[in-house]
């Protein structure tokens, strides 16, 4: 946990979110700013700051699952969706504890801007 970390705050539920689901080790909520119909991001619980610093292969695979979930539950499966991790300033990392996003809800383009 870091004491400044927006997103350890939102797992604090020291900032309101709008939480789609949760369990022992991830929590998921609704982006404030969306890019598309469907947008959730996924994060541990645990305070990494971005996929170069994280080891630990099952917490990365239970963001995949947790995000794999919520998309059949917001009916997005069937027309496809995306999931996205940037990582450092190139690829648009601003918040520096882990999430996955996931968007659908819409057609995407590739490759990604
Ligand atoms: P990234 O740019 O990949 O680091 O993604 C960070 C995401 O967090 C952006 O899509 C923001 O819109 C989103 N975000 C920032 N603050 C909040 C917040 N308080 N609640 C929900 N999403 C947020
Ligand atoms: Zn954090």
């Amino acid at each position: 946990m870091a004491d400044d970390c927006l997103f350890c705050r939102i797992v604090r539920k020291e900032i309101p979110a709008k939480l789609v689901a949760e369990d022992e080790h991830c929590v998921a909520f609704r982006d404030i700013n969306p890019q598309a119909p469907v947008h959730v991001l996924v994060i541990p619980r645990e305070h990494v700051p971005s996929l170069d610093h994280a080891r630990d292969a099952a917490m990365l695979g239970r963001l995949s699952l947790m995000a794999a979930e919520i998309a059949r539950n917001e009916g997005i499966t069937a027309n496809g969706y995306r999931t996205v991790m940037n990582t450092n300033a190139a690829a648009g990392q601003t918040v520096f504890h882990v999430h996955l996003h996931l968007l659908g809800g819409r057609s995407m383009h590739w490759p990604p801007g």
